[in-house]
């Protein structure tokens, strides 16, 4: 679904598809729906990864121009304290996410490519090593640093 798209489901207000889905998220956590905040979820939902604040307004922008950063910024600030987004570090700037499927990080760090592992196929496996510690992890939106799959077979190359 395009971000347009976003307005007119929302105008609709018939709960469907994926901005339905993130209509019911806001409604779930008490927010209220307004335009910046779904087209800011379906800006992230089409990404399918996370964005800096920069990027994430000039895709809002290109749908709703009328949305300013400043929007942008209070608006992922406070979808993050209710837990819509959640939020990485990554070379002096902070991604933000969908935190609505549990997961955690596996960031490329010479190509920046960020990908996402569901957190019930990574917890149980660090799960057993930390608790010999006695250590507990939080369940979510941890950030493994490394190389991906390209980086990695292009650096063999060069050898
Ligand atoms: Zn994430
Ligand atoms: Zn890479």
């Amino acid at each position: 679904m395009k971000p347009k798209d976003a307005a007119t489901a929302f105008a609709r207000g018939d709960g469907s598809g994926v901005n339905g889905d993130m209509e019911k998220i806001l409604i779930r956590l008490g927010l209220r729906r307004t335009i910046p905040r779904l087209t800011i979820l379906e800006v992230l939902a089409e990404a399918g990864t996370h964005l800096s604040v920069l990027p994430l307004h000039r895709r809002v922008a290109d749908t709703f121009p009328m949305v300013n950063l400043s929007m942008v910024y209070r608006n992922v600030t406070v979808m993050s304290e209710h837990g819509v987004l959640h939020s990485v570090e990554h070379g002096g700037e902070t991604l933000f996410g969908l935190a609505e499927t549990p997961h955690h990080h596996l960031l490329c760090e010479k190509c920046g490519l960020l990908a996402e592992v569901p957190a019930d196929r990574l917890d149980p496996a660090l799960a057993s090593v930390l608790s010999g510690v006695g250590f507990e992890m939080d369940s979510a939106g941890q950030l493994l640093r490394g190389r991906c799959r390209r980086c990695r077979h292009a650096s063999r190359d060069a050898r």
